[in-house]
């Protein structure tokens, strides 16, 4: 039975001189293309991929072989010749984007703000309550100096004012940790043009905090402030890093520096992704580096590297270490390693929508002596805000 379909087939298509099978194939192209643009690349990303291209070829290999498909379902709409060029995106700007997506840390905080309210508006502030208060902000990774400074001082300034007014006593407590997040830290990401030369920033950190995805919403971030970007893919460990980046750059008109080799040198990549934005013009080269956590020593070899190389064109203005603020005491010991491997300016603590753990946030900046510049708040592509204290804290606090 299915003989006799191919076999009428054949027969038309060698009656039709072939038509039926070019169109066919052409109806596959578009969609195939599409996923070999993404796949595609070439060393040193000259050309990040040709989408039509790939599929052309399949399609000659296919009717050189003599290859023939049953054709498409009749409704199905013919495809396009070429594929359409991805359609460039224009993120909405940065600002007040902490604001605009407090809905998010105030959910999950919810058991770390409103629990430290209602102790505070207990009938008496006893002993075992302040003790309980501190504990509240130990167990939401704030860490035991931070915790005890902020429950000391509250309990002061409660004590000099004698107030139980709750209205009165929440607004000490957003002020005690305002205090303790810190308002006198430079924040500022470092992403302008200086000269002749793009801003350089290398995002480090382990495979699986968000990295990579990082680099991507951080484009996002720069084009919705109207800054230009071009992205370096060497994270050359996985080869789904750079499909992944190529594919958030494509969104917002960012090309992807990347090697068509799997394991190839990130240095190399890094020196490559800077040279280019330097020729391109672009206001910022962001670049993805490999997050394998193997040695100490390893690690500090290889960033060290890649930030020496990538000096001999432009200099560095930001490490961002990515840290998954899901994962407390182990995400502090990784961002001691990378603190040791290499000098980072700048933390971004990503998945804070899916803890109650906020604390982190001043745990981190006092194991690091670094500000926290941006956070991550769910898997959207423009979740990645700017980190500004006072709108954290008001999230985590539900005012
Ligand atoms: P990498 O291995 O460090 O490069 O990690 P990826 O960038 O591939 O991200 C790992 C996973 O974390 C992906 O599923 C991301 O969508 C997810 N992710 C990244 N940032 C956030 C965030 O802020 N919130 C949530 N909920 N998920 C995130």
């Amino acid at each position: 039975m299915l003989e006799d379909v191919i076999i009428a087939i054949a027969a038309f298509v060698v009656a039709s001189g072939g038509t039926a099978a070019v169109v066919v194939l052409r109806g596959r192209r578009a969609g195939q293309g599409g996923q070999a643009g993404r796949g595609a690349g070439t060393a040193g990303g000259r050309a990040a991929g040709t989408p039509g291209q790939a599929g052309r070829e399949q399609a000659g290999a296919a009717a050189g072989t003599g290859v023939i498909e049953a054709p498409p379902p009749a409704a199905e709409p013919a495809a396009p010749a070429a594929p359409a060029a991805p359609e460039v995106e224009r993120p909405p700007p940065s600002a007040g984007r902490l604001a605009r997506l407090r809905g998010r840390l105030a959910r999950s905080q919810s058991g770390f703000g409103s629990a430290l309210l209602s102790l505070l508006s207990a009938g008496r502030l006893d002993d075992e309550t302040w003790q309980e208060i501190e504990d509240t902000l130990i167990t939401a990774d704030m860490g035991v100096g931070p915790a005890r400074q902020l429950t000391d001082a509250l309990r002061t300034q409660v004590k000099i004012t004698g107030t139980r007014d709750p209205g009165e006593v929440r607004a000490m407590l957003r002020e005690q940790m305002v205090a303790q997040v810190g308002l006198d830290l430079d924040r500022s990401l470092h992403a302008q043009r200086h000269g002749d030369l793009p801003a350089v920033l290398l995002v480090v950190g382990v495979n699986g905090t968000g990295k990579t995805t990082t680099c991507g919403k951080l484009a996002r971030v720069l084009a919705g402030d109207g800054r230009s970007v071009l992205l370096g893919a060497a994270d050359t460990f996985r080869a789904a890093a750079a499909d992944q980046l190529q594919t958030w750059g494509e969104r917002v008109g960012a090309r992807t520096v990347r090697s068509d080799r799997e394991g190839a040198d990130p240095a190399s990549v890094a020196f490559e992704a800077v040279s280019e934005g330097i020729e391109a013009g672009v206001d910022a080269v962001i670049v993805d580096t490999a997050g394998r956590l193997h040695t100490k020593t390893g690690l500090m070899d290889e960033l060290g590297k890649i930030k020496r190389v990538v000096e001999k064109r432009a200099p560095v203005d930001e490490v961002l270490l990515v840290l998954d603020a899901t994962t407390g005491q182990n995400g502090l010991r990784q961002a001691r390693v990378f603190a040791e491997a290499v000098d980072v300016t700048g933390i971004v603590l990503t998945k804070l929508d899916g803890t109650a753990k906020g604390g982190i946030v001043v745990a981190v900046q006092r194991e690091l002596g670094v500000p926290v510049k941006l956070i991550g708040l769910g898997e959207g592509p423009d979740d990645l805000a700017p980190f500004e204290p006072g709108a954290f804290v008001d999230a985590i606090l539900g005012s």
